[in-house]
């Protein structure tokens, strides 16, 4: 037997007599007396709210999402109200989010929850895990808080206050890892608080056990845990994998005639798909080769000299980093181009545009 299933029988066998009871104790007990934390969907017991807020948290941090969470609702109370929205609006709702696939999937599931179940979630895990867009995490997050079945949350505040209070030295990102914690919290949760559990560790992990600095000098599980113990908690979890970010830079020319902007919806499976952005040419570096600035030039009738002075921005995405070089043109004739229209400066606004261009606004004469 190697060292690290060695490692999971160990940590297994004594979770079994008495660790795992002090876990859930002392966390529900937190909960109970010390977490003060708001949110405002906290407590909610509606599919519909619970499923709009989960889906906007999948990538956004709490703080970030609240302000989307109150829009949708007050543009959209019910379900109906959002499967009867156009992809337009709701696209436009959603814009500074990022990661539009989470817009695609609300829209597509609110239309199938309203056109085959009546506008009511189905009051199953699997039934919920079946819907696009909702993934083990979410449908574990509605199974619990809006019927309180015994599925327990498992993303990464959840993996990092596991593995820190249990010094799990196993990779959480790992096939073994994934089952190793799945196991784990589905253990500690009791059957009929699964609510209040998933609820109390979503919060422990976001203002006791943090990510950078975790707060172990007045955490009530202290004494218990095994990571403080052994002075591991800054190196907990592990991680398999470190993400390698691909570079693409996006040259755009930000075209005006007159009162009008040339615009483009991209319409390709690539990132921003559905959301609007100017004339676009992706090459690999920041410099323009003189065919690719002749090639511009030539196709707008305009002298390469127009190409000088870019503004330049950046946005991180998961895995990929896009720089953005944005050359403003006024033309005082209209080009030939495909793919696009002209459209008043004045509605510039009313479209849904990534936020690399937004950052573009801010330093820009545009809009
Ligand atoms: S003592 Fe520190 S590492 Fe352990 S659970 Fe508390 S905050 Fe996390």
């Amino acid at each position: 037997m190697n060292s690290t299933n060695e490692q999971f029988l160990l940590i297994v066998n004594k979770l079994k007599i008495t660790e795992q009871h002090f876990f859930t104790k002392l966390l529900l007990n937190w909960h109970q007396s010390h977490n003060h934390r708001w949110l405002p969907w906290k407590g909610e017991t509606d599919a519909y709210k619970i499923w709009l807020s989960e889906i906007i948290l999948q990538q956004t941090r709490a703080q970030q999402g609240i302000a989307y969470y109150e829009k949708f609702l007050a543009n959209y109370p019910t379900i109906f109200d959002l499967a009867a929205a156009t992809d337009e609006a709701v696209f436009k709702l959603w814009e500074g989010l990022g990661y539009y696939n989470r817009c695609r999937n609300l829209l597509h599931t609110a239309r199938v929850v309203v056109n085959h179940f009546q506008g009511v979630f189905p009051n199953t895990y699997e039934g919920l895990l079946a819907l696009k867009g909702i993934g083990p995490y979410t449908a574990a997050a509605i199974a619990s808080f809006a019927y309180n079945l015994p599925h327990a949350v498992l993303d990464g505040n959840v993996y990092r206050v596991l593995a820190r209070f249990f010094a799990i030295e196993i990779a959480s990102d790992s096939t073994a890892g994934k089952q190793y914690f799945e196991q784990l919290v589905q253990e500690l949760l009791p059957p009929k608080q699964a609510a209040l559990f998933n609820q109390a560790i979503m919060d422990f992990g976001a203002t006791v056990c943090k990510p950078q600095i975790p707060t172990c000098g007045t955490c009530p599980l202290q004494m218990h845990c095994e990571g403080f113990a052994k002075q591991l908690q800054w190196k907990l979890p592990i991680k398999e994998k470190t993400i390698q970010r691909k570079q693409r830079v996006f040259h755009y020319w930000v075209l005006t005639h007159k009162q009008q902007v040339w615009v483009r919806q991209r319409t390709l499976p690539d990132v921003w798909q559905n959301l609007y952005e100017f004339l676009l040419l992706e090459t690999k570096g920041v410099q323009l080769a003189t065919d690719e600035q002749d090639f511009i030039a030539q196709q707008l009738q305009v002298r390469p000299t127009e190409f000088l002075k870019p503004i330049q921005v950046k946005q991180q995405l998961t895995h990929q980093q896009i720089t953005g070089l944005f050359y403003e043109v006024h033309l005082p004739k209209k080009p030939v181009l495909t793919g696009g229209k002209w459209i008043q400066r004045s509605e510039l606004l009313s479209l849904a545009f990534p936020k690399l261009i937004h950052q573009y606004f801010e330093q820009a004469s545009l809009p």
